[in-house]
């Protein structure tokens, strides 16, 4: 009776060996530690986004010292699949680069996330765009020590911020989370690194974008790990969101997708903000659905139809199948950027584009 369990006990042992071995062959990058949330999700009116009950995580460890931090899933109903827009950590013996910080309420949160695998001093920050889940604890890390860098026109925005549609003015700038190292996109050069850093046996550049998710977006592409954080122009999760107030443009968004021709490989993962990983075929259909719907946009404006018209002819109906996060107010905002856009669209002045009020 003894001689099964001792031979289950070295099977066992046996097992873990193989794995063992089987992982150090396998430790292959990519390694997506928790996938976001698919929903769907409801929140009764009134909800407040809980923020002591949001956890910042490691999500996905894109090289041995390169990993993604992401928010907990279904507490915050700005983005409900994980909350925040993911951060990324570069670190190593030359100190830490982040690329955008996850929302203020969070700031503690992901700094501990970050001193669960290093200890090493925070120095540069990126942002790839202006809003509060990707800038909104900068102040915090730049009293860690961090620079800020992104577009003069995230500066610009962050510095004189748009007049929102609602009408309630914005509260005046935290200076110490303005960036101070700037720069611009020039259109005679897109996908030209503005600034490319040597850390940590990585090369990192910051790549400015046209106006698409807003005029002051950058993506940054980690060369050795073959990865681009290509921010929100692009999303799989919900509708495409151009922000126009900060300076946005669908259109923009489909030079974003072309330029990926150019910056990445086949096999070149990408990071959206929000949504899954994905490679830049994936792009393809989403750049369809641009089209298609700008032409189709553009046809009813022509005709003199209303926007209240063209909501109501539900022109994302052919999308809805395959549109995660599918939300009515996701298709709104996006049929009424596109509408906005397909007739007398402002221009961007200091990363802003004054944008009609729709009552
Ligand atoms: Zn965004």
């Amino acid at each position: 009776m003894m001689k099964k369990p001792a031979l289950l006990f070295l099977s066992l042992v046996a097992m873990a060996a193989i794995c063992s071995v089987g992982w150090a062959q396998r430790a292959e990058y990519p390694i997506t530690v928790i996938t976001p949330g698919k929903g769907p999700y409801t929140f009764p009116p009134g909800y407040q986004t809980p923020w002591d009950k949001i956890e910042i995580m490691v999500t996905a460890k894109m090289s041995p010292n390169l990993f993604v931090l992401h928010g907990s899933e279904g507490l915050d109903p700005a983005h409900p699949e994980a909350s925040g827009g993911r951060a990324m950590v570069l670190f190593g013996p030359d100190g830490v680069l982040m690329v955008d910080t996850e929302n203020r309420q969070v700031a503690e949160k992901t700094l501990k996330a970050i001193r669960s695998f290093t200890d090493a001093p925070i120095k540069v920050l990126v942002n790839t765009h202006i809003h509060g889940d990707h800038t909104g604890a900068n102040a915090f890390f730049a009293k860690q020590g961090a620079l800020i860098y992104s577009q003069e026109n995230l500066r610009n925005e962050m510095l004189r911020p748009p007049r929102r549609a609602s009408g309630q003015p914005a509260p005046a700038p935290d200076m110490a989370a303005v960036p101070v190292g700037i720069y611009n996109y020039n259109p005679a050069a897109p996908g030209q690194p503005a600034i490319t850093f040597e850390m940590n046996g990585e090369t990192v550049d910051f790549i400015p974008m046209m106006p698409s998710h807003t005029a002051g977006d950058t993506i940054v592409r980690f060369r050795k790990a073959n990865v681009i954080y290509i921010e929100d122009f692009y999303r799989n999760f919900g509708y495409p969101f151009a922000d126009q107030a900060n300076g946005g443009s669908i259109r923009g968004m489909l030079d974003a997708v072309d330029l990926f021709e150019k910056v990445a490989g086949p096999n070149t993962t990408l990071i959206p903000g929000h949504g899954t990983l994905v490679k830049k075929n994936d792009l393809l259909a989403y750049r369809a659905m641009l089209v298609d719907i700008l032409a189709k946009v553009t046809t009813l404006r022509n005709q003199g139809k209303t926007l209240k018209e063209v909501l109501a002819a539900n022109l994302t109906a052919p999308y809805d199948k395959t549109t995660q996060g599918d939300t009515q107010q996701s298709k709104d905002r996006f049929i009424t950027e596109v509408y906005d856009e397909v007739k007398d669209f402002p221009p961007v002045v200091d990363g802003k584009r004054t944008m009609p009020a729709h009552p």
